[in-house]
């Protein structure tokens, strides 16, 4: 259902990870070896990964000016968690925070959001307003107020719901 292009840098693995249900059917990628093994998650982890999942959603909602779409557990609480540690490049000086190698997702989603920070770009990964899609999205909008992951799924459907309100 996403026309877009994935988003940029690390935060492509954080929208892939919202991105692996569907909250209309209920269809669950993480129910596959396939998608496990393509976002690197031991299957003992997977309760953990999908508490992970609702607690980002929740903070692409927030970030798109909407509550919680339910009770999560709050996104700070899990990253303080993820063992992360500094790497500077003795090439440039440059530092990065970084995943421990072959660190958990936890990790590596705590180092794409420091990552997203520094580039100023973790205010736009983002939830769609519809509460039976809430798909994450990264928002390329020049003003930064995308609210639907399609302008063309989503964003129709929306104004057909308005519309109909309205004639009612
Ligand atoms: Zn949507």
């Amino acid at each position: 259902m996403n026309e877009r292009l994935p988003a940029p840098g690390g935060l492509a693995l954080v929208e892939a990870l919202v991105n692996t249900v569907d909250l209309g059917s209920g269809r669950d990628e993480l129910d596959t070896p396939r998608a496990r093994q393509r976002l690197g998650i031991a299957e003992d982890d997977l309760d953990a990964v999908r508490e992970l999942r609702e607690s980002l959603r929740a903070t692409c909602l927030a970030h798109a000016g909407h509550p919680p779409h339910r009770p999560v557990t709050p996104l700070g609480d899990l990253l303080a968690r993820a063992p992360l540690y500094i790497a500077v490049d003795p090439r440039d000086g440059s530092a990065r925070l970084t995943p421990a190698e072959d660190g958990p997702l936890l990790s590596r989603v705590a180092a794409a959001v420091a990552q997203a920070l520094t580039e100023g770009t973790w205010e736009r990964l983002k939830a769609c307003e519809l509460p039976e899609c809430h798909w994450a999205f990264y928002d390329r909008s020049p003003a930064g107020r995308g609210r639907w992951c399609s302008m063309s799924v989503c964003g129709a459907r929306a104004k057909m719901r308005r519309y109909r309100a309205k004639g009612a």
